[in-house]
């Protein structure tokens, strides 16, 4: 008798058996199918057949019918599914479903993709000569454009902001056909000349082609990395194969993908959360079909399909956003490394600030470092220096030395830009008279004064209240305003220089559809302003005017109870203090700091990344943490602390002793133990091997499967999380 090894997506860690569907013809790996689950029906993947199961033939359930002809997950992806699903300690269904372009999780087939070109018909040019379509702007502005091109896509469409509804007008009116979209080759953009250092590394890469070898490509923003990128996928595609780049979710810029598009035409795919799911497919299928020969997206992206995957490169490797953060939490940048080793090519991660993982791998020799240790366009590196705020009068965070920094740089006629890494007018809310504090009633946490929108809003939960005009404790009109945000900053700013444009970038200013494309051109047209911002500010984009840049208050991840923090902070420094004096003449940066003889702080400012990285590497080796040990962590989250304890308690004790250089930590509970109103705990293991690591894992999840805590408690295994909790 055939029987169905099935991976059916539920959060259980096995595969399960299945009969045929009746009549079916061939099945093989990879095809997904439609099974009965419960008293649902869901979509599966077939792992592979064999003759016997522990289930008796009667009791054994059919499938309902076989959704593909050909497998949709390859061997290879049937293969590297199975192995994260083991790495990650995640159930085999969700793992693989992951893997599935989202109109692929559906039962209904979905028809090919085919992308639709439109161009003006000849009705429609003399609806244009004759004004028929005066009184529709919209419709008369497209059909103008379109005039001017011999065709273009939907997604051309799109990008110069012309939507679906007008295009139907007008193909309703006949004054526009659809036919099929054939890319048109445009002439390529010339490679530039490299210089020796990239050279070297493009030589490097391409050496390799055939064999794995991971490499970390080091050199600062603007040393041209990404001239080196494309010069090895170059190379890949003349020898008929494909590359998969993937960089962070704030760096796929429209200017990184014109890049590629302009060096490739007509060859890149892209895979990324922002796209309908109709585009996701067809780009799916384009790599599967071998139909690119560069396909570039977000963490997601490490699953696509490839005919001939020849080459994969990591941008910003360091980057927290490969690593996924709930769920399936995979790492995109690892999962990359272990697929350049199944298909023997290699693999470039590249940074200005890599990972201690990737320094560590360097050091050990898994690693080959080539580094770009010039800035392209001879702009020479900033000068750095430490501002010891203590005792400093601060105006709403900023000290008098940096107000008067900023004034001498508007003065000759350029940019400042001020980071900080908080959103909002004001971190806390207090009582002058009471002591009342604003908190969350969900969390742990104060909430954070929104003075725009005149609320009070929790950064952990969607909660929010309306601001208050005086202490609801104590009705006393004795509010104060503890600690500045980005919002106050700006307003601080604006009162200060009357005459200056203040330019505000988080996530409150950007959210708005091509609110951040409008900020960055406002900056760019180049009249003297002050930019203020957080983290958004510090990656991706290039602000050329902009020689002066102030940090305010980067302390907090100095001492960040999180093993990450020192790191982290210095990474994000590191890529701020790279804002500045980007273009010709030379950047300063300020560093307001209450710690300006920190050791780490000093070796940072002092010395550079380099030494700064090795430093932390010797105190994680000195304490036994990653990436000189491994980790993983078992979280808990319930409705009361006790609940998560107990469960934990319980785990580590039936997982038993952990051996010789491995150990637990804790149960304990997360910093900001309550939020929306789940708490939370963390079981920590660390173990000098892998193995090691695994086989407690083994153990642990043996442990914690039966004890069946019931559905107020969830768990969740996180292997080599970024942070504890
Ligand atoms: P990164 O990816 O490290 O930020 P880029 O590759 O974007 O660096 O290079 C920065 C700028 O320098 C780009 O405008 C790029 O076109 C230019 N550039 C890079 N390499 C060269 C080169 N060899 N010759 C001339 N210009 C270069
Ligand atoms: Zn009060
Ligand atoms: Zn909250």
């Amino acid at each position: 008798m055939l029987i169905l090894d099935i991976a059916v997506p539920c959060p259980l860690r096995r595969s399960f058996d299945y009969l045929p569907p009746e009549n079916a013809t061939t099945i093989q790996a990879g095809m997904r199918v439609l099974v009965p689950f419960g008293n649902r029906r869901l979509v599966a993947v077939v792992l592979g057949t064999k003759q016997h199961s522990q289930i008796a033939g009667n009791k054994l359930k059919a499938a309902v019918s076989v959704l593909d002809t050909e497998p949709t997950l390859s061997p290879d992806l049937l293969a590297l599914g199975r192995w994260a699903a083991n790495y990650y300690h995640h159930p085999i269904g969700e793992v693989l479903q992951q893997m599935l372009p989202v109109r692929l999780r559906r039962e209904n087939p979905p028809r090919e993709q085919v992308e639709l070109a439109y161009s003006v018909t000849d009705s429609g040019r003399e609806a244009l000569a004759t004004d028929l379509l005066k009184r529709a702007k919209k419709q008369a502005a497209l059909l103008s454009w379109l005039s001017h091109q011999e065709s273009a896509s939907r997604n051309t469409l799109k990008q110069n902001g012309y939507d679906y509804p007008v295009i139907k007008a007008l193909l309703d009116k006949g004054y526009i056909a659809a036919s099929r979209h054939t890319a048109k080759p445009v002439a390529a953009t010339a490679a530039k000349t490299l210089n020796q250092e990239q050279l070297l590394a493009v030589n490097a890469i391409t050496e390799a082609s055939k064999q794995f070898q991971p490499f970390l490509l080091q050199g600062v923003t603007g040393s041209g990395k990404t001239e080196v990128y494309l010069q090895a996928i170059e190379h890949c595609a003349q020898s008929g194969r494909q590359a998969l780049v993937l960089v962070p979710e704030i760096g796929l810029t429209p200017q990184t993908l014109r890049r590629f598009e302009a060096r490739f035409p007509g060859q890149v795919c892209v895979l990324h959360s922002g796209l309908a799911d109709g585009e996701r497919l067809t780009d799916w299928q384009r790599a599967a079909r071998g139909d690119c020969a560069v396909l570039i997206g977000t963490r997601s992206a490490v699953f696509a399909p490839f005919r001939a995957l020849g080459l994969i490169i990591i941008d910003e490797e360091h980057d927290p956003s490969y690593k996924q953060q709930d769920g399936f939490r995979y790492s995109a940048r690892d999962i990359a490394v272990k697929r350049a080793a199944d298909h023997r090519c290699p693999v470039v991660l590249g940074s200005a600030t890599p990972s201690l993982e990737s320094l560590h791998n360097v050091n050990t020799g898994k690693y080959h470092r080539l580094q770009l240790t010039q800035r392209a366009g001879g702009a020479s590196a900033p000068t750095i220096k430490l501002l010891d705020i203590r005792n400093s009068d601060l105006n709403n965070g900023l000290a008098p030395q940096s107000m008067d920094a900023i004034a001498d740089t508007l003065a000759r006629g350029e940019q400042a830009l001020v980071f900080l890494n908080r959103r909002g007018y004001s971190p806390l809310l207090q009582c002058h008279a009471c002591g009342w504090v604003g908190q969350c009633d969900h969390c742990d946490v104060s909430l954070t004064v929104h003075f725009g929108r005149r609320q009070l809003r929790c950064h952990h939960c969607d909660a929010y209240k309306p601001l208050p005009d005086s202490c609801p404790s104590c009705k006393n009109h004795s509010l104060t305003y503890k600690g500045p945000g980005t919002e106050r900053l700006e307003q601080t700013l604006k009162t200060t220089f009357i005459n200056t444009q203040v330019i505000r970038i988080d996530r409150d200013t950007t959210s708005g559809k091509g609110a951040m494309r409008d900020m960055v051109n406002a900056v760019n047209e180049g009249k003297p302003c002050i930019l203020v911002g957080t983290q958004m500010l510090a990656k991706g984009h290039h602000f050329p005017l902009v020689t002066l840049v102030i940090m305010l208050d980067i302390d907090g991840g100095l001492f960040s109870p999180d093993f990450r923090g020192a790191e982290r902070a210095g990474q994000l420094l590191t890529q701020v203090a790279g804002r500045a004096g980007r273009a010709q003449r030379k950047g300063t940066v300020l560093i307001q700091t209450h710690a300006p003889d920190h050791p780490i702080l000093g070796t940072l400012v002092r010395q550079d990344y380099d030494p700064f990285a090795e430093q932390l590497l010797a105190e994680r080796e000195q304490l036994g943490l990653p990436p000189c040990s491994h980790t993983a962590v078992i979280r808990a989250e319930a409705n009361s602390l006790e609940a998560c304890d107990n469960f934990l308690q319980a785990v580590r004790r039936g997982t038993g002793m952990p051996g010789n250089d491995a150990q637990f930590i804790g149960p304990l509970p997360a910093p900001i133990a309550r939020k929306a109103n789940r708490y939370r705990c963390s079981l920590i293991l660390l173990a000098e091997q892998r193995k090691q690591l695994h086989t407690l894992l083994n153990r642990a999840r043996a442990a914690a499967e039966p004890l069946k805590p019931g559905f107020a408690l969830r768990w969740t295994i996180d292997v080599d999380p970024l942070e504890w909790f």
